[in-house]
């Protein structure tokens, strides 16, 4: 077996230098600016990320005009390209109304309602500006009906970074970043992914749980998948100890199907969070489900004397009239469900390609995914292991959540990036509905390459 080369020894890193001058130049600057010259803990690479100046469709363009199939996708929102042009015009046209009223508008009546049409759980809803505002929400509204403190969740699963959730999600590791107070760690039970048996045992034993959180294609759009079996399963034992269920779907809703997972699972929750997708490629999220629960941000009184809700709720881009009209167009589009599909095939022909060429190979690696996810698993144990294996739960969370050394990962993006790919660092990406066949075509003859490259530095068994 070939020596490791290290990551600035690699010719991929090399070539990633000789490529992107313009790119290092901007670092430069931003490093004086930002912590690691960076906007986004996701968007960290070494030795620099990607400066973009332009995106269409599905491509975008560095500052030294070079082009990438994009599968990075605004981190998920983009289903359906950058800049389409029904969701340009929307934004175009609301720009020039106004964009923030500091009053209510039909814009938002009309976003809501088209939520409400798709997502079986929604009845109520409030905005958001982000997907990690919509799960500190929903959190809060949980434990405001439940009227008890602690919050389970699954370890691996994303759900933003305030507080609550912020631990325990990003890979093995619970250990809380710096900052976060252990008595809020303390209100929260991180379980093993898909463990029911664990779940169970806790509602039977403990009276203090408010609500269960969850991606339910499981961690990171399905890199550690949950199937439908365990969603009911959870739906029953929340249902029996009066716990809120609370979907995060601010990857799969309007992604895994018009009405997310729980239409496609045909598991109601009692919250659902939703972010990305929603606001059309802008800024945008929210929390939707059981009227009841959201009582609690309803204002009281009478005429005479106003009571303030007992969950009061600010937020000064709630429901922005640009992203309501980026969230209107775009919902409109994926309503029939032809939009969804056409990525789902798309991601499905990207997976099968990258196995066709694993295989040639010989390599221990396997794609996998479902809907639009690709998820490359780089076999750290070199098990014999399919994506079927994956899908049906016979390998450990860990070892597909951070199987990949962050070297590995590096170099993976930088091999991709110098063959005009830009994948996220799961490593995967997310396909959207006008990703075609020549973008399906040149990711995997870019993956064939960069395998070549990785086997040439000791990278790949
Ligand atoms: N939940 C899930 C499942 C997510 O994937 C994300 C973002 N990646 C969030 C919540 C947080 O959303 P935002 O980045 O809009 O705060």
């Amino acid at each position: 077996m070939l020596v490791k080369t290290n990551l600035k020894d690699s010719k991929l890193y090399q070539a990633y230098l000789a490529k992107t001058p313009a790119s290092a130049l901007r670092f430069r600057r931003a490093q004086e600016l930002f912590p690691s010259g960076v906007t986004h803990y996701g968007r960290h690479l070494r030795p620099y990320p990607l400066f973009v100046s332009r995106a269409k469709g599905s491509r975008k363009w560095d500052v030294d005009g070079n082009e990438y199939v994009d599968y990075f996708g605004g981190h998920g929102a983009l289903i359906l390209g950058h800049s389409h042009p029904a969701i340009v015009e929307a934004v175009q046209q609301q720009m020039a109304r106004g964009t923030h009223y500091g009053a209510e508008h039909d814009l938002e009546i009309e976003w809501a309602t088209l939520i409400r049409e798709m997502v079986p759980g929604a009845e109520t809803l409030r905005f958001t500006s982000s997907g990690t505002e919509a799960t500190h929400l929903a959190l809060r509204l949980a434990r405001a009906h439940a009227r008890k403190p602690k919050l389970i969740r699954f370890a691996g699963h994303f759900h933003g970074w305030h507080d609550h959730v912020a631990f325990g999600a990003q890979g093995p590791g619970i250990n809380a970043p710096a900052g976060i107070l252990k008595e809020v760690v303390e209100q929260v039970i991180v379980v093993e992914p898909n463990d029911v048996g664990t779940v169970e045992r806790i509602l039977a034993e403990r009276n203090d749980i408010a609500a269960l959180m969850l991606e339910p294609t499981g961690a990171s759009f399905g890199r550690v998948p949950t199937g439908g079996e365990t969603l009911r399963r959870l739906r029953e034992l929340t249902t029996r100890h009066g716990v809120v269920l609370i979907f995060d779907e601010v990857v799969t809703g309007f992604r895994v199907s018009p009405g997310g997972a729980q239409s496609h699972y045909r598991v109601l929750p009692d919250l659902t969070t939703l972010a990305k997708v929603v606001a059309g490629g802008l800024p945008g999220a929210l929390v939707t489900g059981r009227s009841d629960i959201f009582s609690s941000m309803d204002f009281g009184g009478d005429d005479e004397k106003t009571v303030d809700p007992a969950v009061p709720h600010q937020g000064t881009f709630n429901a922005s009239p640009l992203s309501a009209a980026a969230g209107v167009a775009a919902l409109g589009l994926l309503k029939d469900g032809a939009a969804i599909s056409a990525a789902n095939e798309t991601a499905a022909k990207i997976r099968d390609g990258m196995n066709a060429v694993l295989r040639k190979r010989g390599a221990s690696w396997c794609v996998y995914g479902e809907f639009s996810a690709v998820h490359i698993f780089t076999n750290p144990h070199r098990e014999s292991i399919t994506p079927r294996d994956i899908l049906d739960g016979r390998v450990y969370w860990k070892t597909l959540k951070s199987g990949a050394t962050p070297e590995l990962v590096h170099k993976i993006r930088l091999g991709f990036l110098c063959q005009g790919v830009d994948v996220n660092g799961w490593p995967g990406g997310q396909t959207s509905a006008v990703h075609d066949g020549d973008d399906v075509d040149r990711t995997v003859v870019a993956f064939e390459e960069v395998l070549k490259q990785l086997a040439e530095e000791g990278d790949l068994d």
